[in-house]
């Protein structure tokens, strides 16, 4: 079997999951969740969690939590929650009525930090930001205990409640849970769980202003949710200490984390601080830019829910780092349209060929093939006539020896049409090619000759009289380094200066002006095409390059034998 027919591959935490629900673990049942911070649009490293939670809970009979991690006020915006929700469901998975917000906690939260204060687990500590981060120490040094450290339940309860009440500035105070000041572990060195931001916050305005932060919030969000596996990426492994001590402490519900390793992509960057920069620093168009990561970059690109979570699949899910080659994801999608997507004919770069031999008035309907890997999608008519559009470079006056298609005096075939013969080169006062004169054989009609004589190439082509105009962007990689701002450099000096091309003057076939938005299709010999999902109208489309034909990821597969 072939790479690129591998079957999915089963992992470690379905075999976790699987062992749980085998003994009863927890009654036996699987609760997952997805916990984005709404801080930026999602990105494909998301789709990966997403795929693996919703797809974890659908495979056990349980249930996956749509919840949003919303303790920063600072950056979260409702815009980005709209988009989250609406990317989620883009990919195919349901959340039905369980919408969370970690905010909907705040309360609950609170009372959780009055009991930590009561028992002796958590302090008010009155050092500056600074100075609690010189207290800290290092890898190597043990941290030094807090002068306030041991101010007592009282008088942390009294300013614990002051915090809550407003009556000081940011920085003043903050809240942290007793632990242990030399833990090997830093996580465990006395962490802040709340501190003062007078911000007011999209969903409680200002009804709070003093904030928890995340790794007290998550674990007791989790908890509450009855979450059973707490899946995260292994950033977070060093904090589950941490997530165990807190709910251990409260003794409250359990959930267990597990921890897997993040997508990276080759040629990608997959970071929202970055993908922020990269739209702020107006080095693409948006989030949703086509060459974008993101859930919505890839969905205007052209990239269908399916290609992407098959992608997700095929990667499967690891407890050690790598990075997956870019060419996988493009290969998804390849598969993918191959199967669903109707094949039209469109030019991108036009040159007027003239069929001297074929009558002035005179129209036919040629059948064609709507998807040779799909019978049931049937035949369309597409009509031909005397003056008709090919690809500019499918032309060369001179050609070198390996140049098959047409040249003067050269036969070739025209889809699903005749066999044409270039006559005659017209050219413009500066010597630019503008016209190819051609005969035609109209004994070739559908494409073969009743002599048997054979050509070497076929060629797309639109008719001049009734193509439409189209705007199409050929878009590549946005960097041309397969790590970008590895090592020391900058990663906007990786970034590909021929990563967009736009045409403005394209023809496509007629069927082609009721293209509707997000509908893909290929064109032949050029690549998979989507309608842009804002841009293209009724009568003047405009089309977004999803992926060449090449596919390289086959390639590879195939080179690396299996
Ligand atoms: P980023 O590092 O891009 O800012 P994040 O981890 O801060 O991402 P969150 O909104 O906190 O973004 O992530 C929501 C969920 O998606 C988390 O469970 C996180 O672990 C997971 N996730 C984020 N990036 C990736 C990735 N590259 N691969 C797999 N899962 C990811
Ligand atoms: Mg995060």
């Amino acid at each position: 079997m072939s790479q690129t027919e591998t079957p999915t591959p089963s992992n470690f935490i379905r075999n976790i999951i699987q062992e749980d629900v085998k003994t009863n673990k927890r009654g036996g049942r699987v609760v997952t969740r997805f916990p984005p911070e709404p801080n930026g649009y999602l990105h494909i490293g998301h789709a990966k969690s997403i795929c693996l939670n919703f797809g974890m809970a659908a495979e056990f009979g349980g249930r996956c939590n749509l919840r949003f991690d919303d303790t920063n006020p600072l950056k979260e915006e409702m815009e980005y929650v709209e988009s989250i929700k609406e990317d989620v469901r883009w990919l195919g998975f349901d959340w039905e009525d369980r919408e969370y917000y970690a905010s909907d906690y705040f309360g609950q939260l609170y009372s959780f930090a009055v009991q930590l204060i009561e028992q002796g687990h958590a302090y008010v500590d009155s050092l500056s930001a600074e100075e609690i981060r010189e207290y800290r120490g290092t890898l190597t040094e043990p941290g030094k205990e807090s002068p306030y450290r041991n101010r007592s339940a009282t008088e942390n309860l009294d300013l614990f409640e002051r915090m809550r009440a407003g009556e000081f500035e940011d920085g003043a105070h903050v809240l942290r849970v007793k632990i242990d000041m030399t833990s090997g572990n830093l996580n465990l060195r006395d962490p802040t769980i709340y501190r003062i931001r007078k911000t007011s916050h999209d969903r409680t305005g200002d009804r709070w202003v003093i904030y928890p932060m995340y790794d007290y919030t998550h674990c007791l969000s989790d908890s509450l949710e009855g979450i059973t596996h707490s899946l995260c990426t292994l950033e977070f492994e060093d904090h589950r200490p941490l997530y165990d001590w807190v709910l251990k402490t409260l003794a409250v519900y359990r959930p267990q984390q597990i921890e897997f390793a993040r997508l990276n992509l080759s040629f990608t960057l997959l970071s929202k601080r970055k993908l922020i920069q990269l739209v702020e620093g107006g080095y693409v168009s948006g989030w949703d830019d086509p060459r974008m990561p993101t859930i919505q970059g890839f969905r205007r690109r052209g990239f269908t829910p399916q290609s992407i979570r098959t992608f997700c699949d095929r990667i499967g899910v690891a407890k050690r780092d790598s990075i997956v080659d870019l060419a996988l994801l493009e290969h998804c999608l390849r598969e993918d349209l191959n199967k669903s997507a109707p094949r039209v004919m469109g030019v991108l770069k036009p040159l007027k060929v003239v069929i001297v031999n074929y009558p002035e008035e005179k129209v036919e309907e040629l059948e064609a093939i709507n998807n040779p890997e799909e019978p049931a999608a049937g035949v369309r008519q597409v009509p031909f006539c005397r003056e008709l559009y090919i690809e500019r470079n499918d032309f060369m006056e001179d050609p070198p020896k390996k140049f098959f298609r047409l040249a003067p005096g050269r036969e070739v075939r025209l889809r699903y049409a005749y066999f044409i013969r270039c006559e005659e080169v017209i050219k413009d006062a500066d010597g630019n090619i503008v016209e190819v004169r051609c005969t035609y054989d109209p004994t070739t009609r559908g494409g073969d000759a009743p002599d048997g004589r054979k050509v070497k190439a076929t060629l797309h082509w639109v008719s001049a009289r009734h193509a439409i105009d189209a705007e199409v962007r050929l878009y590549d990689r946005l960097f041309n380094h397969p790590h970008p701002g590895g090592g020391k450099t900058d990663y906007t000096e990786h970034i590909n200066p021929k990563s967009l091309t736009v045409l403005t003057d394209c023809k496509l076939e007629p069927s082609l002006a009721s293209a509707e938005p997000e509908s893909r299709y290929q064109f032949e010999r050029l690549g998979y095409f989507c309608a842009d999902r804002w841009d293209s109208q009724p009568g003047r489309p405009a089309f977004n390059r999803a992926v060449t034909l090449r596919d390289q990821w086959a390639k590879i597969a195939k080179k690396g034998g299996s």
